[in-house]
This record gives structure tokens, C-alpha cells and sequence, in this order.
């Protein structure tokens, strides 16, 4: 005589709990009827929740030690996803909130100074730090942005020199402007004019000589034709997964209040 349980239908998903190093995290076990797969599957979702979908008749242990081994990577995608959210949040400029520059995350500290008249910028040990009298948020956020503005300035003509080095069709360095844009890293007009986007010294400097390289190319190839795809492969073999990083992070380094 054999004797068959019946398999637990569960209307909602049951709440658990896992442990890694002194942090936790929850997770909701959903047990998939008919789910063929042997394995367990973890997802994130964007919103933070974490789910798995385990077959129906897998003994909870076996669902526990699954997530177990997947922890790490859980609470780093966790990590992820509150670090852009506080990234989207509205920027009060006050000390300990977060500035990019080339790819890396510095904290922003602003240090009172009653003898020094005019707002500076320095960039010390994983800090920028802002010093002055009277920091306001206004005057903070002024001198942030004049501080990226001069380091695009300075970052981007260094990438651009070594461009000359490596591309045979550019004898000198191009002109070329800095204009604040909301979607575009760069563009080279018909004339030839090169146009770059402040925000761009946020991102990570391969980023950089990805949309440098991108416009002086059209210096040769006007538009988007195969030569012009064929000229990119030719001096950055990998520019699309640079440019899909860099696209990814565009939300955050375009953040309208994070200028
Ligand atoms: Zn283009």
C-alpha cells in the first residue's frame, strides 16, 4: 500500500528567513506546482523582495542550504538596489550623501572654514570634501559642479591627447565644448564641432574614451553606417558592453537634482 501526500498549496507565499555573516534577509518560498526542475531558483526583484521558486516536493532544508549558498550574491543585489534608490533620491547636499567621479563613490563632507571666503572642492581619501564659511546647500552644490566642470575639463583634453596617439586620422587634438545635456553623453556635428557632457567624468574613464572615441569617429565616418561600427570595433573591441554599462548608469550620472 502506498500512501501519497497530498502537496501543500499555499496561497500565499510562506515568509522565511536567512543569515549570512551578522546580516539577514527575508524571502518569500514559493513551491511552484509542476515545476519540472530539480533546481531552486532565487530571484531579486527590483523592488527589493526576494523570492524562491522551489519545486513542491523539495524538504525545506534542501530550499534553506539553496539560499544559504546564494546569500552573498542576494544581499549584494540588495545592496545594489537601495545604493540607486538613495542615488534617485532628491540631493540635499549635506555631508555623508554621495558624489561619483571616474567610476568610483566618494562621500561627500563639507568642513567650515571661517577664514577661507571662497567655497574649494578637494578629493582626499574616498572623501570630497567641500570647504568654506557659511556652506549652504546652494553654495555647496555651486562648487560641486564648478569642481566636475573643471575636472571634465582637465580628465577629457588627457583622454583626448592620447586619442591622437592611437588614431590615425587626427593629427592634433579636436576641438571641442562642454555642454550640460539631459540625454546625450556627446555628439560631433557635420562641422566637425565635438560637444561633451560634463556629467561624463562621473563615469568610470573606459566610459569616457568609449563616447570620445564614438564621436571622433564621426569626424571620419559622418553616421551610423557599418564603417563607422567597423572603425569602433577596430580601436575598442568591446565598446558595447562598455556602452551598455555606461547606459545603465545614465539615470544616476543624468540625475537632474545630483548635477
Ligand atoms: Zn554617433
Amino acid at each position: 500500500m502506498t500512501t501519497t501526500v497530498e502537496p501543500v498549496q499555499h496561497e500565499q507565499p510562506i515568509e522565511h528567513r536567512a543569515r549570512y555573516g551578522d546580516r539577514e534577509f527575508r524571502y518569500h518560498l514559493c513551491h511552484v506546482p509542476g515545476y519540472q526542475r530539480r533546481s531552486i531558483r532565487v530571484h531579486v526583484h527590483p523592488n527589493g523582495t526576494v523570492q524562491v521558486d522551489a519545486p513542491e516536493d523539495s524538504p525545506l532544508s534542501e530550499i534553506k542550504a539553496a539560499v544559504q549558498r546564494r546569500a552573498r550574491w542576494v544581499l549584494k543585489h540588495l545592496d545594489d538596489i537601495e545604493q540607486r534608490h538613495r542615488d534617485l533620491l532628491p540631493r540635499q547636499w549635506v555631508s555623508g550623501e554621495s558624489v561619483l567621479y571616474l567610476g568610483r563613490r566618494y562621500v561627500l563632507k563639507t568642513i567650515k572654514d571661517t577664514e577661507q571666503r571662497k567655497v574649494t572642492c578637494k578629493l582626499i581619501s574616498g572623501q570630497l570634501r567641500v570647504i568654506g564659511h557659511d556652506l549652504t546647500p546652494e553654495r555647496i552644490q555651486a562648487a560641486v559642479q564648478q569642481w566636475y566642470r573643471e575636472r571634465a575639463s582637465d580628465v577629457f583634453q588627457r583622454r583626448l591627447n592620447l586619442m591622437v596617439d592611437a588614431l590615425p586620422w587626427l593629427k592634433t587634438p579636436p576641438e571641442w565644448r562642454m555642454v550640460a545635456m539631459q540625454t546625450q553623453w556627446g555628439s560631433c556635428a557635420a562641422s566637425g564641432a565635438i560637444l561633451l557632457n560634463p556629467h561624463l567624468v562621473k563615469a568610470p574613464t573606459r566610459a569616457i574614451d568609449y563616447v570620445l572615441l564614438h564621436e571622433l569617429c564621426h569626424l571620419v565616418e559622418h553616421n551610423h553606417s557599418p564603417r563607422f561600427y567597423n572603425l569602433l570595433d577596430r580601436f575598442m573591441p568591446d565598446w558595447r558592453s562598455v556602452k551598455e554599462r555606461l547606459d545603465g548608469q545614465a539615470e544616476v550620472i543624468l540625475h537632474k537634482s545630483g548635477k
